[in-house]
């Protein structure tokens, strides 16, 4: 568990010899909660401080890599139970299933469908991460499928498999792809260990109760493992979050480092809507991987931006650059009209005004992120800030005519904003779907 200032303090020499470079032992041990300096800094800790201080900076959920080159993707390494708290950190992986009982071509297709899931939503890219192939048939047909499969995809695999003959042949073909092993029991687990070991590949360890799975986290460990992946296997829904929900809680307020691993949501559900929403309960409630069998371009977007919600900064709204964006093929009579720097705002903009094919500007103000009414309520959104960004992105250089259209729900603006920038306001909708009609009609 992190340790607090003072705790720190506790364990230095509390000498203030300024080695370090700060004036106080004090002030060095604040430094070291925050994570801001490291613990080499003092030349003075006794051993046993070293080795507590060293302890309580190791994550408290282990970071987890699959895959390699630019499809690589972490998980785990979260440090609070509520992105209030702080915020998320690694975006759980997405990944989908696919039986190698299928045809060949069956097969083919549903890869290629899966690497077309690619997204861009307010200026994000939103990607799918892991490829799952399951074994169903004799080894023969898993290796071919795993030979079709890692010649036609680039994102991450796992290889799901009890045999472990093989795993052991479809790990040598694909070892520099940092697969994920799916999975050791405690029936199989010398042998998974083993071959997890030998490749320094992470490895998912399933049981049915959080106590074995400590056990068995142990066991991996002792064997060398530490890229671990825990699965509590198929049940209930409200018991699968239970059981995320306490190994979360035991690894982040009890320091229990056996369960301090990310975890892994098996969803198989013949209902699409039904897996899309189970999926997205996953990945809101602590799943670091979850495997799906839709490959449904709708069902892959929801979890997406759900995805994209629960782990953007709740500190820190989504922003796009302040400036003036020409929409399409603007001349200087284009409409100019203005809206703040949220991307939610903006791209929503964007996209009515992409919809009337009617080119224009869009100036985008400095509102650190804030959408119209509250940036307007925060004094953020003021005539002011929207006279300044004229001036400062040379919107007045850029248009030969002197009209300003301004968001719907700031119209009590207008007289004020007329009066400063000398430009005449136009009252726009105020909700950005009535834009295209709008602007026709202007
Ligand atoms: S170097 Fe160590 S003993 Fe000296 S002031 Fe810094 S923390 Fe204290």
């Amino acid at each position: 568990m992190a340790l607090s200032g003072l705790d720190i303090y506790k364990l230095l020499p509390k000498t203030n010899c300024r080695k370090c470079g700060f004036a106080t032992c004090l002030a060095f041990a604040m430094q070291l909660a925050k994570k801001a300096v490291s613990i080499d800094k003092c030349p003075y800790l006794s051993p046993e401080a070293k080795q507590l201080l060293e302890a309580s900076s190791q994550p408290p959920i282990k970071l987890v890599a699959i895959g390699s080159g630019e499809n690589r993707v972490e998980v785990g390494n979260e440090t609070v139970m509520f992105r209030h708290e702080e915020k998320f950190h690694h975006p759980s992986a997405l990944g989908f299933i696919i039986e190698d009982s299928l045809p060949a071509k069956e097969i083919e297709d549903k890869v290629k469908q899966i690497n077309q899931l690619k997204f861009e939503r307010v200026g994000q890219k939103l990607d799918v991460n892991l490829v799952a192939l399951r074994q169903n048939a004799g080894k023969d047909k898993f290796i071919s499928a795993l030979k079709l499969i890692s010649g036609i995809t680039d994102l991450g695999l796992v290889l799901m498999s009890d045999d472990l003959a093989a795993l052991k042949e479809a790990v040598g073909m694909v070892k520099e792809r940092k697969p994920l092993i799916f999975h050791a029991t405690k029936e199989n687990l010398s042998g998974f260990a083993a071959l997890a070991k030998e490749f320094a590949l992470p490895l998912v360890v399933s049981a049915a109760d959080l106590e074995t799975i400590s056990d068995l986290t142990k066991e991996l460990n002792n064997a060398g493992v530490s890229e671990i992946v825990i699965d509590t296997g198929k049940k209930p829904l409200k018991d699968k979050i239970w059981d995320f929900t306490q190994a979360r809680r035991q690894a982040l307020k009890k320091s229990n480092r056996s369960l301090g691993f990310p975890a892994l949501a098996l969803v198989e559900n013949d209902d699409p809507y039904e897996e899309a929403i189970e999926a997205a309960t996953f990945i809101a409630k602590y799943a670091g991987i979850v495997l799906i069998k839709g490959i449904a371009s709708w069902e892959a977007l929801s979890i997406l931006t759900l995805r994209q919600n629960i782990f953007t900064d709740p500190q820190k709204p989504l922003q796009i650059e302040p400036k003036v964006y020409p929409i399409g093929q603007v001349t200087d009579k284009s409409p100019v009209m203005v809206t703040t720097n949220f991307s939610l705002s903006y791209y929503t903009v964007l996209g009515e005004v992409e919809a009337s094919k009617i080119p224009s500007y869009i100036v985008s103000v400095d509102t650190e992120g804030m959408s119209v009414l509250t940036a307007w309520a925060a004094e953020k959104f003021t005539p002011d800030k929207i006279f300044d960004s004229l001036q400062k992105f040379g919107v007045k250089e850029t248009v030969s005519h002197k009209k300003l259209i301004i968001p719907g729900y700031v119209a009590v603006m207008s007289g004020e904003l007329e009066e400063k920038s000398g430009w005449e306001i136009i009252v726009g909708p105020k909700e950005a779907a009535g834009l295209p009609s709008f602007l026709k009609k202007l």
